[in-house]
């Protein structure tokens, strides 16, 4: 796929090491033009002197008196000998500062490339690992479950694949709180790192889940064991505060190569497995495949999601949100989308979960932010126009602590103004780990990117709450906007959302706007901004330019009609 390059040059070596012999060449040529410049200053020392010693001694400004005094004044010689002095020490220094100079800059040099491959290698080991326990995360999981299976294809080995889901942690995490929640996820990495140990790998692939890759096994009774072990080992109570807390887990596996040969189908199986563990009496299911049946569609996508990504088949639409009053356009969502050869146009709903569960969204989420931008600065050359662009983002690329990064560079490479990018993050998504959000929000809001609260009313938080994030824009989910009309209680939710969200200084838009009836409503209640298919589905980038053009002359008339 046409994924960015990392604007890493390759030949950055070269050119330091370029730079460094040019410093060191210049330096050199300033020590040697000072010691010519002394030389010459010495010469004139020398002419001057031998010319007023003539005159002193002989009466005259000839140069037979000039050359006599030369002759005979011994003071003028020890002057004779400061042209050589000087060339002579020039020569010294130059070398010296040379010398001085490599060392000088290669030891800084040093220094530079240590402190940037320690950076690199921060940075690569946050972006690959789980930021509470350290383990690696889903989409290092990814990583390790290719290695492994490109390794135990060479041995002719199998290998299982492990998913562990501890039963009932959400109500842990309501009833006893998050900081209690953490410290039981804790006490769960250690007791689960002293089974998992080399060679096997261990995640943490979700909130409440691990995974383990068990390489080198002879059949499903090495499973078994193992498994018996992690029960074994966690059977022990927790501990939360002073009160002990027995903790329930469910176990899926899935073996390669038997049920599966990518890493993807993989991790797919154990997850099927495991859920169908959760109604099991011991709480553990080996992947067969009347779990899969059912779903034969969901398995050939999980399949081709890696393919598509390679081969660049994802599109874009783009989805106008209009000023409630005028509207005039304000900005677009862009939406992804995926035509399957033979499942046709598979809307986004459902492959989007897909690339989050086998660890490919941030992929995906940065192709969408890459392409994004190059049509934004496609619009501004071609069409000159300036388009403000929201993109979704999922929770694990939120929390990616590359994500700053990649926006702040892929801005600069199309050359795109920070203010023109929006993103849309759901407030179930924020809730997840809402410090850790913060950070990375906090990051993009400095950079000058507009964060707006998506899917507003579907997570039960409260407006107090989410006006601590640095929010500038909430959408009222369609839920409730489609049903204003018709139902009294949505009605009052939107309408006190609205108020509410203005006494915060919060934009409003509401999304799924179906109808000129709804737009009306809205526009009354004071709502900011709509979407929805009354005022234009999502559209690809050459209708939008046509919308535009045939909606602007409309609305233009409207605004200059008496
Ligand atoms: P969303 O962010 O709430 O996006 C709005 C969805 O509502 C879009 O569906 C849009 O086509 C649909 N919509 C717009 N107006 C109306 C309307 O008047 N009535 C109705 N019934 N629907 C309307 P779409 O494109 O199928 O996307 C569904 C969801 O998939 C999005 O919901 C978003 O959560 C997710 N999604 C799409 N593209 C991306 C992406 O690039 N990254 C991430 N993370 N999620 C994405
Ligand atoms: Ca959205
Ligand atoms: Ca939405």
């Amino acid at each position: 796929m046409a994924e960015p390059s990392q604007n890493r040059s390759p030949n950055t070596s070269l050119k330091n090491s370029r730079n460094h012999s040019s410093t060191r060449q210049s330096l050199q040529a300033r020590a040697t033009s000072l010691a010519i410049s002394g030389t010459g200053i010495a010469i004139i020392a020398v002419v001057i002197g031998t010319i007023l010693a003539g005159y002193f001694q002989f009466g005259d400004f000839s140069i037979a008196s000039a050359i006599k005094a030369q002759q005979q004044n011994f003071v003028l010689w020890i002057l004779d000998a400061m042209p050589f002095i000087f060339s002579f020490w020039g020569q010294r220094m130059s070398t010296m500062v040379a010398r001085e100079a490599d060392a000088i800059v290669s030891d800084q040099t040093e220094v530079l490339r240590a402190k940037a491959k320690a950076m690199e290698k921060r940075a690569a080991h946050s972006t690959a690992h789980d930021a509470l326990t350290g383990l690696p995360n889903r989409i290092e999981l990814n990583s390790l479950l290719l290695h492994g299976i490109e390794q135990s294809r060479h041995r002719a080995e199998k290998f299982a694949l492990l998913v562990i889901s501890i039963d009932r942690f959400k109500e842990i995490n309501r009833t006893l709180g998050h900081s209690e929640g953490d410290q039981v996820l804790r006490q769960m990495v250690e007791r689960l790192q002293q089974v998992a140990q080399y060679p096997m790998s261990l995640a943490r692939v979700g909130g409440d889940e691990f995974a383990i890759i068990v390489p080198n096994i002879d059949d499903q009774k090495d499973v078994q064991t193992l498994v018996r072990r992690i029960k074994d080992t966690l059977h022990r109570p927790f501990t939360s505060g002073e009160f002990p807390l027995a903790i329930q887990v469910s176990i899926g596996a899935a073996l390669y190569p038997d049920q599966g040969e990518e890493a993807e189908l993989l991790t797919l199986y154990a997850d099927l497995a495991m859920r169908s563990a959760k109604t099991s009496n011991d709480r553990f299911a080996f992947f067969d495949s009347t779990m899969a049946k059912p779903d034969t569609r969901q398995l050939k996508m999980v399949g081709e999601l890696r393919k598509a990504l390679e081969n660049n088949l994802f599109t874009l639409h783009f989805q106008p949100k209009v000023q409630a009053q005028s509207r005039q356009l304000v900005s677009v969502e862009a939406l992804t989308r995926w035509f399957h050869p033979e499942l046709n146009q598979v809307p986004p709903e459902e492959f989007i979960p897909l690339t989050e569960r086998t660890g490919l969204i941030n992929e995906l989420t940065y192709w969408v932010l890459y392409e994004t931008l190059r049509q934004c600065a496609e619009w501004k050359n071609e069409y000159q126009r300036i388009i403000k662009v929201a993109i979704n983002l999922s929770s694990q690329t939120l929390l990616d602590p590359e994500l700053p990064d990649r926006v702040s560079a892929y801005l600069a490479i199309h050359n795109i103004s920070a203010n023109q990018l929006a993103v849309e993050v759901t407030e179930t998504v924020i809730m997840a780990d809402a410090a850790r959000c913060l950070q990375v929000l906090n990051a993009l809001t400095e950079l000058g990117v507009e964060v707006s609260i998506d899917d507003f009313g579907t997570g039960y938080s409260s407006l107090a709450y989410l006006k601590q994030l640095p929010a500038s824009e909430i959408k009222i989910d369609r839920s409730f906007v489609r049903d204003i009309l018709t139902s009294d209680s949505d009605a009052t939710i939107v309408r006190a959302t609205i108020q509410l969200a203005h006494n915060f200084g919060l934009q409003v838009v509401a999304e799924g706007v179906e109808s000129e009836d709804i737009a009306q409503q809205l526009q009354k209640w004071g709502c900011d901004i709509l979407q929805g298919y009354h005022l234009a589905r999502p559209l690809d980038p050459v209708e939008l330019m046509a919308w535009l053009g045939k909606h602007e002359t409309t609305h233009q008339a409207a605004f200059t009609a008496p």
